[in-house]
């Protein structure tokens, strides 16, 4: 295994890439950067009957948004492009040519009713039609015509594929690097199609030949493609080409742990099976994205790195390059990953407390920016100094999850509230609430300089001084100033909006809720 380490994601633009296609994609990513190898995109799209528009860029947009570039692909160019299967069909065309020449591949005139008859007639014996060894045989093909009948077929434009003489009898032992020997019986093989009707190549033949060309070492990919590591292994050998390394990822599995996680799971229980949010051009569905409810890339992707490796201690979280560092195909496990949507939400969290004051405010701008808010509070908090800002996430950061916390829990730093909770307001505020408040106002305004410490001490003394409770008069003073009993620190939010702001709050408590 020395050759150069360059591995691929191949993804088929047949729709958004699911989380399990991303972790996918950064398992080949770590694997590369760990060993200094090459990482490379190629669209597998050949298959033009499951072609859908904007699925390439929506990929490419998870991956960019992900973190994950690569060195070779679409928008990058390389030595090995081009790198859309679509671009690329001269090529194949050589290299099937070459296994038919060779006797190990074969035109197959089969109309669809002709397979259909073949399918119902096994049925009828209480049989399974493969089309294999056996079958071959007594179909419409090259191998029971002379050369002569079959070019005069071709020429006269009847519809052919070209399928894998699948070779009789053979025990094939391979290696997989995560799931150590498999065994495939030839037999039980069929004679895939490697070159449709269209002119086009299949996945299975377009894959094994670029992975020779684009000289892939290492062919990462999901479970669900171990039941083609056999043809795959036949196919390399038939054209005379050494074999990848190959490792097949465990599935990623639905929270109550049986079944690989679908689109439905996320739907059912409320969670994203997406990176990107996704909108079906045909249909107009709108699928939910991590990017849209807010999840920072680093928390997609620490999670999902979890899901089927660990770094072998109890380290949870971890940075790109910390992955990097300790990402290893061996210690990738065999079994499925349970997606759990909770621990998701732990993940946002941590990352959220380790993100700086600073960190922070670019993103709060930035979504204050692409938002709509309710009334004019976009352009109150766009009108506010950074300094400000900064203080307000000081105050919030401790119990925020996502940016969008920011604005939703601190609206009352930039505008007055425009309704008080109704239940907090039936505690706080009783019949001798406006006369309190009322005095409360007028200590206020006396109150120089107008810093939390200072307001706190003041009013605390005034209150003991009158032989009020605490509650009696902070109750009603944070319903006044934020409109329900949550927030920080009463007298932080009252130094920050400022003296006139919180009298004016408190005039308009009066008021309303007297
Ligand atoms: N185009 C295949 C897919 O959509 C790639 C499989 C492979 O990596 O060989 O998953």
């Amino acid at each position: 295994m020395n050759k150069p380490v360059r591995v691929r994601f191949a993804p088929s633009p047949t729709g958004p890439l699911h989380i399990g296609g991303l972790r996918t994609a950064l398992y080949n990513y770590l694997f590369a950067r760990k060993h200094g190898g090459t990482f490379l995109i190629r669209i597998e799209d050949t298959d033009q009957k499951r072609f859908v528009p904007g699925a390439e860029e929506y990929i490419l947009e998870s991956l960019q948004w992900s973190g994950i570039d690569y060195d070779e692909g679409p928008g990058k160019g390389g030595d090995y492009g081009p790198y859309r299967q679509s671009e690329r069909s001269e090529i194949y065309k050589k290299y099937i040519e070459q296994l038919i020449r060779d006797g190990k591949a074969y035109y197959a005139f089969d109309t669809a009713e002709e397979l259909d008859a073949a399918r119902k007639e096994y049925e009828s014996m209480g049989e399974t039609f493969i089309y294999d060894a056996k079958a071959r045989g007594q179909m419409k093909n090259s191998l029971n015509m002379t050369a002569e009948e079959t070019q005069a077929l071709i020429d006269s434009g009847t519809p052919y594929v070209i399928r894998f003489k699948i070779p009789q009898a053979r025990t094939l032992v391979l290696q997989d690097a995560i799931r150590g020997e498999i065994r495939v019986q030839s037999d039980l093989l069929d004679d895939k199609v490697l070159f449709k009707s269209d002119g086009l190549p299949t996945y299975h033949f377009a894959n094994i030949v670029d992975d020779h060309l684009m000289q892939i070492s290492h062919v990462i990919r999901g479970e669900e493609w171990l039941p083609s590591l056999g043809l795959h292994h036949l196919l390399y050998e038939a054209m005379g080409w050494e074999a990848p390394v190959f490792a097949h990822l465990p599935l990623i599995l639905k929270p109550a742990g049986k079944g690989k996680l679908s689109k439905r799971d996320g739907d059912k229980h409320g969670f994203a099976v997406f990176p990107l949010e996704y909108k079906n051009p045909l249909t107009g569905e709108v699928s939910r994205g991590y990017r849209e409810e807010g999840y920072f890339p680093e928390t997609l992707i620490n999670i999902l790195a979890l899901l089927g490796w660990n770094p072998g201690d109890d380290r949870e979280i971890m940075s790109l390059d910390e992955l990097i560092k300790s990402f290893d195909l061996n210690k990738v496990s065999k079994g499925g990953a349970r997606f759990d949507p909770k621990k998701i939400l732990w993940f946002q969290q941590q990352y959220m407390h380790r993100k700086s004051p600073e960190q922070i405010l670019v993103l709060f701008k930035e979504y204050v920016k692409n938002q709509d808010l309710p009334g004019d509070l976009k352009s109150r908090i766009e009108q506010k100094p950074d300094d400000y800002l900064l203080e307000v996430i000081r105050l919030l950061h401790e119990r925020a999850v996502f940016v969008s916390d920011f604005v939703r829990d601190g609206a009352y730093f930039f505008t007055a509230p425009q309704e008080y909770d109704p239940k907090a307001a039936k505690k706080a505020w009783k019949e001798q609430t406006p006369e309190i408040m009322s005095a409360l106002a007028d200590v206020i305004r006396e109150i120089e300089p107008f810093e939390s410490a200072e307001i706190e001490s003041r009013v605390k003394q005034w209150i003991q001084d009158r032989e009020y409770s605490f509650g009696k008069v902070l109750m009603p003073f944070r319903l006044s100033l934020v409109g329900a009993m949550s927030g920080p620190h009463v007298f932080d939010i009252a130094a920050m909006i400022g003296k006139d702001e919180s009298i004016r709050r408190i005039e308009k408590a009066i008021q309303t809720l007297s």
